[in-house]
C-alpha cells in the first residue's frame, strides 16, 4: 500500500451472499477489491461481481444529476428543480385521482440498500396507495406465503444448515452461481465441498445441468413447473413407508393427518409421468431424506416462478417436517437476526399469522399478498379506462421493463402514464419512460447494514459498514430523497422539513416498542430512549434502535453486554452470533401457536395440482426456462466492462436432439415465439438441458433507444420477458410463471 492509499471494509450489497470486502482506495478510485479474510461470516470469499464495485462507482453512465424530460429529451437539472417538477406534476393527479392513482414499484436492489429498505416503507405508509408492486411477484413471494401460512410471518423462512448437514436435496436452485437466495450462504462452493468431504451428499433436481448440478453427487432432470408433483410423491412415500418422524416438533405441529389425506392422490406412480422422474427415484429420494442423520430439502427460484409456486414451496417444508429435519441442526433451520426480524417481535410462540386478499386488483381481481399486488397486473391497471386507473408511477431501483412478464406490453403502458418518477442509478429500459429521474448514490458512498439477509443467513451474524467514499456534496442520500417524495405526496411540498419527518419515523418506532409487552424496553420512557439516539439520523438511527431493542441488544442499559450500533462499529469485521439454534416454538407467530402444516388455501390448490396432465399429452411442445450467470445481477451490472467480457451469455440453450429436429445450428439465430411475443436469439446446443426444454437468461435486452448504458448496449442480448405471459400466475401468491413457458422455435 502506498501512503496515499487506504483500506476500508464493506459488506457487498449486490447479492444475498453479503460477502465482506476489503477495499483499497486512493482518492476517489478503488485500487484493489478483495474478500475480507477476517470477515466473521464470509471469511474472504468474493465473486466476480463483488470485485466490480469499483467500476460501478466510476461508471460514467451512472447518473450523478437529476434528469427531467423536456420536449422528449432528458436534461440535467438541480435537485430543487427536480423536486419542484415532481410536486407540480404529481399533486394534481393526487388531487383528482386520489392516492390509488399513484402506483409504486420497488425493485430487487431495495432490499440490499439500508436507506431504500427502510424509507421506501415510510413512503408507502404516507402515500397509502393500494397499488404497490415489487419484484417479489416475479421471484420469491410463493415461498414467503407458504412460510407465512405455516410459521406466522412472511419472513420466517427455514434455510439449510449446510455446515452441519449430511444430505442436501435442492430443487430449482443454483447456489453455486447465486451463493444462495432466500438463503444467505457465501462461499456455497466451499461449503458444498466441505459437506462432501465429511461424507455428505448433494442431489440437485433441475431441468438443466446447472453448475450446482455438475458439482452435486447426483443430478436428476425434471420437467419445468412440476416440482410440486415430485415433492408430493416424496411426501406420499414418507407416509406410505412409515418414514414420518416428527420428533421434537410433534407437540408443536398441527395438520399432519390432513396433509396425509390430501396427498393420497400423489403416489410416485401418479406423479412420475407428470414430472418425468421415475417412481423408483422418487422413493429413493424419500428414503435418503428420511434416513440421513441430518438432511434438508431446499427449493428456490425454479420452484417459485411456476404455476404451483406456493404448493411447491409448502411441500419443501412439509418434507422437512415429515422427515424430522425442520428446526434441527443439519436440517432446515431458522436464523435469529439481530434487528428488525418480524419473528423476534411480539409475544413469543403465538401471533396473528398472515392474511391475504384484503384487497384485489381493479381489472383482474387478483388478491393482495403481503400488501402488494402481482406486478403482472401493472400494465392493465395503467391501460384500462376508469377514474380509478393508475395515472402516475414511482419506481425505486427497479427495472420492470425487463424483469416482468410481457415486457413489451408494460413498456407501452408506461408511455400512457401521465407522470413517472424513478429513483435509480441508471437511465435504463424502465427509467427511459420516466419524466423525472432522481439518481441514487454509489453503493460505496452509503453505509450498509443487511436488514433482510441476516434473516436468511446460514449462520447468525451481524455486520455494519460505514461509507467507503465521501459522497458528492449536495447529493442526497436515498432516504432523504424518499422522505422528500413522502413530503410531496403528503401535501407538504418539495421543501418539507424532512428532519421532522425523520423524527416522526423514529419516534413512532420507539413509542411502539415501549408500549409492547414483549419488548425488552417495555414501559421505559420514550423521551429518554430518543435522547440516547439523538446523535444519529436516518437509517443508522433506526438500526441503532433496532439493534439495542432487539434480541441481542443492550436494551438501553438493561443488558450492558448487549449490542448497539456503536458496539458493532467497533468490530469492523462483524460479530459472529453463533450457529443456528432450534427456535420452535418461540419463533412461531401463528394463531394456534403451532406449525400449521395444512393451510386451507394450499390444500385446496391440490385439486388443481392433480389435474395436470402427463407431459406426453402435450405433444412434444417446447417450454422455456431461465438461467442465472455468475456475472449477471438480474437486469443490472451489465454496464460494468469487467463483467461483460468472454463469450456472449444471452443465448438459447437447446438439447442436441431438439436442435437436430428443428434444424438449429450452434451460433445461428433462432426465433422463439410465445403467446406474448417473439425474440431472435443465438443458439447454443448443449446436453446440459433436457429434451423439450430451452433456456434463455433474464435481465437482457439492452437495446432500447433512450437508455444510457453504453457498455450493455454493445452486447444487448434479448429480453426473455418478451416471451413470458402476464396472464400466467400462481393463483395463491400472484407470482408470475417465468419457467415452463410454452414456446415454438424456428431456425432463422
Ligand atoms: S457473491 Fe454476492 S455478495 Fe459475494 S461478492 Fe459476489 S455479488 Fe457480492
Amino acid at each position: 500500500m502506498t501512503p496515499s492509499q487506504e483500506k476500508k471494509l464493506r459488506v457487498c450489497p449486490l447479492c444475498e451472499a453479503t460477502c465482506g470486502l476489503e477495499v483499497t482506495i486512493a482518492g476517489n478510485e478503488v485500487v484493489q477489491l478483495r474478500g475480507d479474510r477476517h470477515d466473521v461470516f464470509s471469511q474472504g470469499f468474493i465473486c466476480p461481481k463483488g470485485t466490480a464495485l469499483g467500476q460501478l462507482h466510476t461508471d460514467p453512465d451512472r447518473l450523478r444529476t437529476p434528469l427531467i424530460r423536456r420536449h422528449g429529451q432528458f436534461v440535467p437539472v438541480s435537485w430543487s428543480e427536480a423536486f419542484a417538477e415532481i410536486e407540480r406534476r404529481l399533486s394534481p393527479i393526487l388531487a383528482e385521482g386520489g392516492r390509488d392513482a399513484i402506483a409504486v414499484y420497488l425493485g430487487n436492489p431495495v432490499v440490499h440498500n439500508l436507506s431504500l429498505m427502510i424509507y421506501s416503507q415510510v413512503l408507502l405508509r404516507i402515500l397509502r396507495t393500494q397499488n404497490v408492486y415489487t419484484a417479489s411477484t416475479v421471484d420469491q413471494i410463493p415461498k414467503q406465503l407458504a412460510s407465512g401460512l405455516m410459521f406466522g410471518t412472511f419472513t420466517t423462512i427455514a434455510v439449510p444448515d449446510i455446515d452441519r448437514t449430511d444430505y442436501l436435496l435442492m430443487l430449482g436452485a443454483n447456489p453455486h452461481v447465486s451463493n444462495g437466495s432466500l438463503w444467505t450462504v457465501p462461499d456455497f462452493p466451499g461449503r458444498l465441498a466441505a459437506l462432501q468431504k465429511r461424507g455428505g451428499r448433494c442431489v440437485v433436481v433441475d431441468p438443466r445441468r446447472s453448475r450446482s448440478a455438475e458439482k452435486a453427487d447426483r443430478h436428476i432432470f425434471i420437467l419445468p413447473g412440476t416440482d410440486a408433483h415430485l415433492l408430493a410423491g416424496i411426501a406420499h412415500t414418507l407416509f406410505a413407508e412409515g418414514l414420518v418422524t416428527l420428533g421434537r416438533l410433534e407437540p408443536h405441529t398441527s395438520g399432519i393427518a390432513e396433509v396425509e389425506a390430501a396427498l393420497q392422490s400423489f403416489p410416485p406412480e401418479a406423479v412420475s409421468p407428470v414430472c418425468g422422474v421415475p417412481s423408483e427415484t422418487i422413493r429413493e429420494l424419500a428414503r435418503e431424506l428420511a434416513t440421513a442423520e441430518h438432511a434438508v430439502v431446499y427449493g428456490r427460484i425454479g420452484t417459485c416462478t411456476q404455476a404451483f409456486g406456493t404448493v411447491a414451496s409448502w411441500l419443501v417444508d412439509v418434507c422437512n417436517v415429515l422427515s424430522g429435519n425442520l428446526d434441527e441442526p443439519g436440517g432446515a433451520m431458522f436464523p435469529k437476526a439481530a434487528a428488525l426480524a418480524a419473528n423476534t417481535f411480539g409475544a413469543p410462540g403465538v401471533g396473528q399469522g398472515v392474511r391475504t386478499g384484503r384487497r384485489h386488483s381493479r381489472v383482474r381481481g387478483a388478491p393482495e399478498v403481503q400488501g402488494e399486488l402481482p406486478v403482472a397486473c401493472l400494465a392493465e391497471e395503467i391501460e384500462s379506462a376508469g377514474d380509478d386507473r393508475i395515472r402516475a408511477l414511482i419506481t425505486v431501483a427497479g427495472n420492470p421493463a425487463l424483469s416482468t412478464p410481457n415486457a413489451t406490453r408494460l413498456q407501452k403502458a408506461l408511455d400512457q402514464l401521465e407522470f413517472m418518477v424513478s429513483l435509480d442509478l441508471y437511465l435504463n429500459e424502465t427509467t427511459q419512460h420516466a419524466d423525472v429521474i432522481l439518481p441514487g448514490r454509489s453503493p460505496l458512498e452509503d453505509s450498509h447494514f443487511d436488514v433482510v439477509f441476516n434473516q436468511f443467513a446460514c449462520r447468525n451474524n451481524v455486520r455494519f459498514s460505514p461509507p467507503v467514499f465521501e459522497a458528492v456534496p449536495d447529493h442526497p442520500e436515498e432516504w432523504e430523497t424518499l422522505l422528500r417524495l413522502a413530503g410531496i405526496v403528503n401535501g407538504q411540498g418539495p421543501d418539507a422539513d424532512i428532519e421532522a419527518l425523520d423524527g416522526l419515523v423514529i419516534a413512532s418506532q420507539v413509542q411502539a416498542a415501549v408500549g409492547a409487552d414483549a419488548s425488552p424496553i417495555h414501559g421505559r420512557d420514550a423521551g429518554e430512549i430518543l435522547s440516547e439516539l439523538a446523535n444519529r439520523r436516518g437509517p443508522e438511527r433506526v438500526i441503532d434502535f433496532a439493534l439495542r431493542s432487539g434480541p441481542y441488544g443492550d436494551a438501553f442499559g438493561a443488558r450492558p453486554d448487549g449490542l448497539s450500533l456503536a458496539r458493532l462499529e467497533a468490530q469492523p469485521h462483524g460479530i459472529d452470533l453463533g450457529a443456528l439454534e432450534p427456535r420452535v416454538p418461540e419463533l412461531l407467530r401463528t394463531p394456534s401457536g403451532k406449525i400449521e402444516l395444512a393451510p386451507e388455501p394450499i390444500l385446496a390448490d391440490l385439486d388443481r395440482l392433480a389435474e395436470v396432465q402427463p407431459a406426453a399429452s402435450r405433444g412434444g411442445a417446447l417450454v422455456l426456462i431461465g438461467r442465472r450467470s455468475l456475472r449477471s445481477n438480474n437486469s443490472w451490472m451489465h454496464n460494468i466492462p469487467v463483467l461483460m467480457t468472454g463469450k456472449p451469455r444471452c443465448t438459447m440453450h437447446v438439447h442436441p436432439s431438439d436442435a437436430q429436429r428443428l434444424g438449429l445450428e450452434a451460433g445461428a439465430l433462432a426465433r422463439v415465439t410465445s403467446r406474448a411475443g417473439s425474440v431472435d436469439v443465438p443458439v447454443e446446443v448443449t446436453d446440459a438441458i433436457m429434451p423439450g426444454v430451452v433456456s434463455i437468461p433474464h435481465g437482457w435486452g439492452h437495446d432500447q433507444p433512450e437508455s444510457r448504458l453504453g457498455v450493455a448496449a454493445e452486447r444487448p442480448g434479448v429480453n426473455a420477458n418478451v416471451l413470458t405471459d402476464e396472464f400466467e400466475l400462481d393463483p395463491l401468491s400472484g407470482n408470475s410463471v417465468l419457467n415452463g413457458v410454452p414456446v415454438s422455435v424456428q431456425a432463422l
